[in-house]
């Protein structure tokens, strides 16, 4: 299926406003096998939209707007998809109902005929319903399909996931199923090395998606049950390193292993300053596995709160071998956890020296007494330095959970 993404906003032009839902619309259509030929960015203005609705219109099935659906006068995007289609507005008196409502709560009057734009929808048109905002989302049919979706992420995201990829994958499945899987660790191009031959000729087509975490594959094609079959033989090549129960995520997969085998999971953070507790936490149902996370960001803190003797720190030095041992064994004693992982790094820009330059990073992971430990020279960014240490922290612990305990890979 051929698809189009216009983003609307003066502010993603300006560089205000990182262009987030362009990746997030990305991720999610690749999951079904769908890679959007184009995007346009487009200021708030409704000869660009115009334009921009022109060109997308002439190849694609269908477009995917984001952006402008709000009440202000730079909300455009409802009337410039009409103008386009030819189409009628038509008020929605469910959805005035519903923001009557939100601004009868809010300012205790009643509503400005402005604000009740919002419910104006385009004829032919499905209402992708809005749980978080104000501005509900629109599927037109016109002489091509558009999906109408509000700007602020938080609202774009649940919307797309939860009311635009039902409708999307009936559309979409017709013509192709998707399976995928993520492997972590291993490089993308290994990845390609090992996968293509075992598809060459068939009708399937393969798309990579490599991050920190590892590389998500998909493979997608019209005959469902080859597809099943060809993504299951491909996730055998990469043994243990496949996210088990299709999980395309690290911390989720992590989590669920030591939540289904009842262990405690106790945190020892240095230069992660509590991203790692921060991501397990971001997980509902945290409390059934986390015990909490100590952020020993100093050396007075390493030895008072996780008992690191002072020889350690004096001799060896916070980033090492050594001092990671002694925090895991700390965070997992003093916060009463059987599993346990600790970090300590030089996350940079400054504090690098020939022995340890920036980017050093010493990890340890305890499981039930069972410790390992490794040390790594990340490249990249403070950010990059810090968000890698944060999943290899995880991978590691994951490799002692994968000795006691086996997971299938079910695709
Ligand atoms: P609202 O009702 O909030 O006005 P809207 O659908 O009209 O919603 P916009 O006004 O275009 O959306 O954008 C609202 C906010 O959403 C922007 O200020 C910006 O912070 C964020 N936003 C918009 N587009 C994007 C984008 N492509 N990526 C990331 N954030 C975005």
């Amino acid at each position: 299926m051929r698809v189009s993404i216009i983003c609307t906003g003066t502010e993603l032009l300006k560089g205000t406003t990182v262009n987030t839902n362009l990746a997030f619309l990305g991720q999610q259509l690749a999951e079904i096998g769908i890679v959007p030929f184009r995007a346009l960015v487009v200021g708030d203005s409704a000869a660009d939209m115009r334009q921009a609705l022109e060109a997308a219109a002439t190849d694609s099935e269908l477009i995917i707007t984001t952006g402008g659906l709000g009440p202000t006068r730079d909300d455009l995007t409802r009337n410039a998809v009409c103008d386009f289609l030819g189409l009628k507005l038509k008020r929605d008196f469910s959805i005035v109902d519903d923001l009557e409502r939100r601004w009868a709560k809010r300012y205790s009057t009643v509503a400005r005929e402005d604000y009740l734009t919002q419910a104006d929808v385009p004829e032919n048109s499905t209402v992708l319903k809005n749980r978080i905002g104000t501005a509900p989302g629109l599927w037109v049919k016109g002489k091509v399909q558009i999906i109408l979706l509000p700007g602020p992420p938080h609202e774009l995201n649940p919307m797309f996931q939860n009311e635009a990829m039902p409708l999307l994958k009936k559309l979409a499945v017709k013509m192709t199923f998707t399976a995928g899987f993520m492997i972590a660790s291993i490089s993308e191009l290994i990845v390609q090395d090992k996968i293509e031959p075992l598809v060459k000729g068939l009708p399937i087509s393969l798309a990579y998606c490599a991050s920190i975490e590892g590389v998500k594959v998909f493979l997608s094609g019209e005959d469902k049950d080859l597809v099943r079959e060809k993504a299951a033989e491909a996730a055998k090549l990469f043994g243990d390193a496949v996210l088990a129960d299709n999980r395309l995520a690290v911390v989720p997969e992590v989590f669920e292993r030591l939540k289904k085998s009842g262990y405690t999971l106790g945190i020892a953070e240095s230069c992660t300053g509590g991203m790692i507790a921060a991501a397990i936490t971001d997980l509902p149902g945290a409390s059934q596995v986390f015990k909490g996370a100590i952020v020993s960001y100093s050396n007075a803190v390493k030895n008072k709160l996780l008992d690191i003797p002072q020889p350690i720190l004096d001799n060896c030095g916070a980033v090492s071998r050594e001092c990671v041992e002694a925090m895991v064994q700390g965070a997992a004693k003093n916060l009463e956890a059987n599993a346990a992982i600790a970090v300590s790094g030089i996350a940079g820009p400054e504090g690098g020296t020939a022995e340890k330059p920036v980017g050093t990073v010493h990890i340890a992971a305890f499981l039930q007494g069972e410790i390992i430990t490794e040390n790594y020279v990340f490249p990249g960014s403070r950010e990059s330095i810090r968000e890698r240490a944060k999943i290899r922290a995880l991978l590691l612990l994951r490799q002692l959970l994968m000795k006691k305990n086996r997971y299938r890979v079910i695709l």
